[in-house]
């Protein structure tokens, strides 16, 4: 048995060649977690928080058991402090658009890096623009790593925030995210991480960490589309006005004004993705039960071997640093568009993604328009490298020919 067969996609006869390397944008999902979802909508199902009855009663356990786990496995300071969001892109427009709203001024300075998702940088710009503040990025060196001397020169800014990525969707970078941390504290600014890629990957410790913010998407780890989380301090959220207002984030609704509901309600307006939630610890479960660091060791290695079968194949430039990176393998072929790349690819029946990864900043500087990027997750196994390498020799032979 390999992890492979946990998962149902695999089975269905028209996905017989599914070599499934794209696993950074979203991740398949095992049979345990599609279960425990259905299993809810069939047993459990009801509104969560103002039923009284059996149903409701059994559908808010539900959903306070999964943020429970959530704050379990990732070391937060405290359960409440667990908000259920839609995913990394609302955490981060949470923080902008409610701490950054109260905290950032005309003149301030919000720092982020070249690495950034868009969903790490645009909702700060947003934000900047309205208040006057400025953005300050940081570069990266050569090798796609972090550029730690131009981060201390933009501390040196002091900052009220400091916005960076734990691990790189687009190369892979992993940056060391406790010094980061570390560093941005000492001069007194609030840190928000986006934890996308790291949370499906690593074993994250929020309150060891000492972030201000963490935020990361189910989809990526296992768990069903549209439940996310983002984990902070609670004196931090205690502190900030609301982001959403509606029902459930209420304390006394008057004609004119409201008072608000404690944290976590207070950041979950309206009815929430209860069997998302669900299905996030369900998620947890199973790559508990893998183990993180098995998780990590896995990919990792198939990181290594379809860095060490393309550069074989020479006249492929990989991007990111050698050492310190996940298993996220973005690459450039010599005379191949990555886009005709992933079509060729998926003549094959290799899933891989081209194009700038929502990183645009990034990609200016790697000085190309795309990349195409093969993401490794628990289902993979050598022969999903195998024909990797072996689609992307067809692909250099067919522009061989025709270029
Ligand atoms: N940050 C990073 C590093 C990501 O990889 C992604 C998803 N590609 C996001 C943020 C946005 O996540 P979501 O679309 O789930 O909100």
């Amino acid at each position: 048995m390999s992890w492979r067969d946990d998962f149902p996609v695999f089975d269905r006869p028209e996905n017989d060649r599914l070599v499934f390397l794209d696993s950074a944008a979203s991740s398949q999902k095992p049979r345990s977690v599609i279960d425990a979802v259905s299993k809810y909508y069939e047993e459990s199902n009801a509104n969560v928080h103002r039923g009284v009855y059996g149903l409701a009663v059994k559908a808010t356990e539900a959903y306070e058991g999964a943020r429970a786990k959530v704050a379990g496995f990732v070391g937060a300071y405290d359960k409440n402090a667990v908000i259920f969001t839609r995913g990394t892109t609302e955490s981060a427009n949470l923080v902008a658009f409610s701490w950054g709203r109260q905290n950032v001024a005309s003149g301030d300075v919000v720092v982020v890096t070249a690495l950034e998702h868009h969903s790490n940088l645009v909702p700060w710009q947003i934000l900047c623009e309205e208040k006057g503040a400025t953005i300050r990025m940081v570069e990266i060196n050569e090798d796609g790593s972090l550029d730690l001397q131009d981060f201390a020169k933009a501390l040196s800014l002091n900052p009220r925030l400091v916005a960076v990525s734990h691990i790189s969707n687009a190369i892979g970078t992993v940056n060391p995210i406790k010094r980061l941390v570390a560093m941005a504290r000492d001069v007194g600014a609030t840190t928000f991480v986006d934890g996308a890629q790291a949370a499906p990957h690593v074993q994250i410790d929020v309150s060891a960490l000492q972030a201000d913010f963490y935020a990361f998407s189910g989809h990526k780890m296992l768990a069903p589309m549209g439940i996310g989380v983002l984990v902070a301090r609670p004196e931090i959220l205690d502190a900030m006005p609301p982001f959403h207002g509606g029902g459930e984030m209420i304390k006394v609704v008057g004609d004119t004004s409201s008072t608000f509901a404690p944290i976590p309600s207070k950041f979950e307006a309206g009815t929430p993705n209860v069997g998302g939630a669900v299905g996030l610890a369900a998620a947890i479960d199973y790559l508990e039960g893998c183990g993180m660091e098995a998780v990590l060791k896995h990919e990792k290695e198939l990181g290594r071997l379809a860095i060490q079968g393309l550069q074989g194949l020479g006249g492929v430039k990989i991007f990111g640093p050698e050492s310190e990176r996940a298993g996220v393998v973005s690459f450039w072929v010599d005379g191949v568009h990555p886009h005709d790349l992933a079509t060729i690819l998926d003549e094959s029946g290799v899933a891989v993604r081209a194009g700038h990864h929502c990183a645009q900043p990034l990609m200016r500087r790697l000085g190309v328009s795309a990349t195409a990027r093969a993401s490794f997750y628990v289902y993979n196994d050598e022969k999903d490298v195998d024909a990797l390498i072996g689609g992307v020799r067809k692909a250099k032979e067919i522009f061989a020919i025709t270029v």
